[in-house]
């Protein structure tokens, strides 16, 4: 998944850093910037927490992970031989 930052319309609240320090920070000018470059699978959640409390909808969730069983994982490194 990816966080979409909508900066034009942050204003520096600052719910989703309580909520998600792990994820988000508020840069030197009080708005909103991801502490990291990508949102890792243990992320997910503390990410759509802090996008959910932004009051004023800066933050959306897109490009949700779309997990693949196992199996069918295999399937295709099995056809890339
Ligand atoms: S909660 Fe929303 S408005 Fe507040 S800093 Fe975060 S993104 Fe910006």
């Amino acid at each position: 998944m990816d966080i979409d930052v909508n900066l034009g319309a942050c204003e520096g609240h600052g719910l989703c850093f309580q909520v998600a320090p792990s994820v988000y920070e508020i840069d030197h000018e009080g708005y909103v910037r991801l502490r990291v470059a990508v949102i890792s699978r243990d992320l997910e959640d503390a990410a759509a927490a802090g996008a959910r409390a932004c009051p004023v909808a800066a933050l959306k969730v897109v490009a949700p992970r779309i997990d693949r069983p196992e199996s069918s994982q295999k399937e295709h490194n099995h056809d890339e031989r």
